[in-house]
């Protein structure tokens, strides 16, 4: 037997449904080659694991508990939010609003020209000087 004859065989060899010659051939080469009994002892191993997997009872009673407490939890979501929260949030974020609303028009006056500066355009000023520098050239001569 070689070796890939016998990793074909080796899993109808765990299940046991090989022939009694064939059985004992394989056998024989899991003694003699150290490779195809590592992979066989391995499979065992994996077999072993899921064989333990199945064995875990499922817990009904836990299901129901799990679902009971989903329900109680949806159910108070909000409710479970303390009304302190409930009412500083919107609070909070109304005087934050407020703080940005005032910092706005606060910067928004610190630029704005003075009411002083628009009552006399540059352009009145000049006329006026203009008007003024005549009077002055008329009075001197
Ligand atoms: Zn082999």
């Amino acid at each position: 037997m070689n070796c890939q004859l016998c990793q074909k065989k080796l899993d109808a060899y765990r299940e046991g449904i090989l022939s009694d010659d064939m059985r004992t051939q394989v056998k024989a080469h899991l003694k003699l080659c150290a490779e195809c009994g590592e992979s066989y002892r391995i499979q065992l191993l994996a077999d072993s694991v899921v064989n333990d997997e199945k064995m875990i009872i499922p817990d009904n009673d836990l299901t129901s508990r799990i679902m009971a407490r989903l329900e109680n939890s949806t159910e108070t979501g909000y409710r479970n939010i303390s009304p302190f929260r409930k009412v500083l949030k919107p609070a909070l974020i109304i005087t934050s609003l407020a703080a940005a609303i005032f910092a706005g028009v606060l910067i928004g006056n610190i630029y704005k020209p003075s009411v002083r500066e628009l009552s006399q355009p540059l352009e009145l000023a000049l006329i006026d000087d203009v008007a003024i520098e005549s009077v002055d050239i008329l009075s001197n001569q």
